[in-house]
């Protein structure tokens, strides 16, 4: 009897237990492959684990992971290869404090190399404690890159020897917001004086800050900005403009073999700090005005028959990734340096969208994608009014998580080039540590499954309900992140589209559709298809005019109702219309004016706005003329949909 009762008291624990016990299919990024076996595995404190290193087979990163009622095996064939199982492990145990879990075979290895997240460290100088913070979420979704923006405009943040003014001077401002700086003279601080704002890293710190990576598969990629973005650097070392005068310049003068100079020292004493096969050199948005008027630019170009700019920062990129070579070490810059011909061993990072990208890797060059579109984390990730303020735009983390950097226009032959993708947060509007965190998460996670998980593996719902659990783990770790669970979305009419009397109807264009934002050419404005949040989703069209159409109904309709909406976005240049006059006809001949809607939103207001210029009527009409006049601030008009019923 009482052997009975255990029995059935050990059973029924079983069954609680097998209800329990951790599924692997939380795991992000989703493995390659998974196997399920039969039973659980339990344990008490840890689970017992034992690693056995390939020598043959596997390659860098792969790994297996067994669960077996016994305990956890792993295989590898290097010790990233075992840290990823173990993160693995991590997940599904939620860090051993689940204590029973599943067995099961995963065989997992990355799809590329390279698994990128940027930390824009310049506009706002980020703590040490925060950049290892970063790391060990990287690191729990096995990214394997962090850039560090070190140089730019806001900030110079890197201990350079040689050059003590760049972090006595450069490294700090008067203001503490980007914005108060940017909007104000630009100027620098003394280092120490009262209400300087910012600060760099010591070499010190970034040694243990490197260790820190090490111990997470992570390599820290500088980027010392080159030739342009480099306003701090010659507001404390005026001699290496063009102009010779502080607050200037923003790009070095070519034509001074002194800049040279510079830039090689600081290279040298960057390389012999960061261990990373690659260091970034920037190379983008370069105005290259200054070149044109200078002496010595000129010089240089006549002396190495440069025929213009583009090509004289060419011969810059070239030689600095010489002499970056001669160190063992290889150059990485923006897609701007396709222009004027690409440095021989360059690997391009391509942000301006993926065509520079496919440009390079068809040119035999290695490529990092991280397209504005889709990998630019300083864009709104949920509706506008309810977050902080951003540089604009909206990329949800659906957004984030669709994109497939494998576009099918590559050739086969040239995939191999494309060495992965990253994430990037540039913080001018990103002050507090806090408020990047919640940029990053969760949308750095859907680029950290793009850049391991098999395309074939991704699936956007499934991806939601992993990322979850995956948020609130790095909650109760302290990261403030985005609350995923309660997104607003999409602006909802532009979710659902709608129905009505125009839909589908022709427009006669009386002011001819421009080039910039043409979304669905002459279909957009009666496809029933309303614009979400940003006017570049290819739903808005956008007009530098009037906007000035006439909608054929077909035949003669009763109307109660014709409107559209505008969006404003001071930031952008974005304006609503001055004015709105709606006319209908039945002949398409002679026109009856009903109705001209004013505007009333402030052409200062600093948020995004939307606003509907509409009229209700009670009329008949096949004709329907909506007329709106460009703004008194110019910039652009963007409209949807004309909207009639
Ligand atoms: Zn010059």
């Amino acid at each position: 009897m009482i052997i009975r009762s255990i029995a059935s008291l050990v059973l029924g624990i079983f069954c609680i237990q097998t209800l329990c016990a951790q599924n692997p299919d939380i795991v992000i990024p989703i493995p390659a492959e998974v196997i399920m076996s039969k039973g659980n595995y339990s344990y008490n404190k840890d689970p017992e684990i034992k690693v056995t290193y390939m020598r043959t087979g596997m390659r860098e990163e792969e790994y297996e992971l067994s669960i077996t009622p016994k305990g956890v095996k792993i295989k590898a064939a290097t010790p990233a290869g075992a840290f990823y199982a173990m993160q693995t492990l991590n997940q599904i145990t939620c860090d051993g404090t689940v204590k029973e879990i599943r067995c099961c075979t995963i065989k997992d290895s990355p799809r590329f190399p390279y698994r990128g997240l940027h930390v824009d460290v310049s506009r706002h100088f980020r703590s040490v404690e925060f950049l290892k913070k970063q790391m060990d979420a990287m690191a729990r979704f096995k990214m394997n890159r962090m850039h560090l923006h070190l140089t730019d405009a806001a900030g110079w943040r890197l201990e350079i020897k040689a050059y003590p003014k760049l972090t006595s001077i450069a490294a700090w401002r008067p203001q503490k917001t980007w914005k108060e700086w940017w909007n104000g003279q630009r100027l620098y601080a003394e280092e120490g004086t009262e209400g300087a704002y910012g600060g760099y890293y010591t070499q010190e710190d970034i040694k243990e800050l490197l260790e820190y990576a090490q111990d997470r598969h992570i390599e820290i990629i500088p980027e010392i900005e080159m030739p342009s973005h480099s306003e701090e650097v010659l507001a404390a070392y005026p001699e290496l403009g063009c102009s010779g005068t502080a607050y200037k310049d923003s790009e070095f003068c070519v034509g001074n073999e002194e800049s040279f100079r510079f830039l090689e020292t600081v290279l040298t004493e960057v390389m012999d700090i960061f261990p990373s096969k690659y260091i970034h050199i920037g190379g983008d948005e370069a105005g290259k005005e200054h070149w044109k008027n200078c002496v010595k630019c000129q010089q240089r170009m006549k002396d190495e028959g440069l025929g213009n700019v583009d090509e004289l920062q060419s011969y810059m990129i070239r030689r600095m990734e010489r002499f970056v070579n001669s160190k063992g070490r290889r150059i990485i810059g923006w897609d701007e340096i396709l222009d004027g011909g690409l440095a021989p061993d360059a690997t391009v990072m391509s942000w301006r969208g993926t065509e520079g990208g496919i440009e390079a890797m068809n040119l035999g060059h290695d490529v990092i994608m991280s397209p504005g579109r889709y990998c630019y984390l300083d864009h709104t990730q949920d509706a506008p009014f309810k977050e902080p303020e951003s540089i604009g735009g909206y990329l949800p983390l659906d957004s984030v998580y669709v994109y497939e950097p494998l576009e099918s226009s590559i050739p086969s032959d040239k995939s191999h080039h494309l060495l992965g993708v990253q994430a990037n947060l540039w913080s001018e509007y990103v002050v507090s540590d806090s408020h990047a965190e919640y940029m990053y998460w969760p949308r750095a996670i859907a680029i950290a499954e793009t850049g391991w998980s098999q395309k074939e593996r991704k699936n956007l719902v499934d991806f939601r309900r992993r990322v979850l659990p995956a948020l609130e783990h790095l909650r109760t770790k302290g990261y403030q992140t985005f609350d995923l669970a309660n997104e607003y979305g999409e602006r909802k009419l532009a979710q659902t589209g709608l129905e009505h009397l125009a839909k589908g109807k022709k427009v006669i264009y009386n002011k001819p559709i421009q080039q910039w934002y043409p979304a669905a050419g002459e279909t957009t404005f009666t496809d029933g298809i309303i614009g979400g949040w940003t006017y570049s989703d290819n739903r808005w069209q956008g007009f530098l005019s009037d906007i000035d159409i006439t909608i054929d109904l077909e035949d003669i309709q009763s109307i109660n109702y014709i409107g559209g909406t505008f969006m404003q976005l001071k930031g952008p240049g974005v304006f609503m219309p001055e004015k709105v006059d709606i006319l209908i006809s039945e002949d398409g001949e002679e026109f009856e004016h009903i109705g001209t809607i004013w505007n009333d939103i402030p052409t200062t207001a600093e948020e995004l706005l939307f606003k509907s210029f509409d009229t209700i009527c009670k009329t008949k009409a096949r004709y329907i003329r909506y007329h709106a006049y460009r703004s008194t601030m110019r910039g652009f008009l963007f409209l949807d949909e004309v909207v009639v019923n």
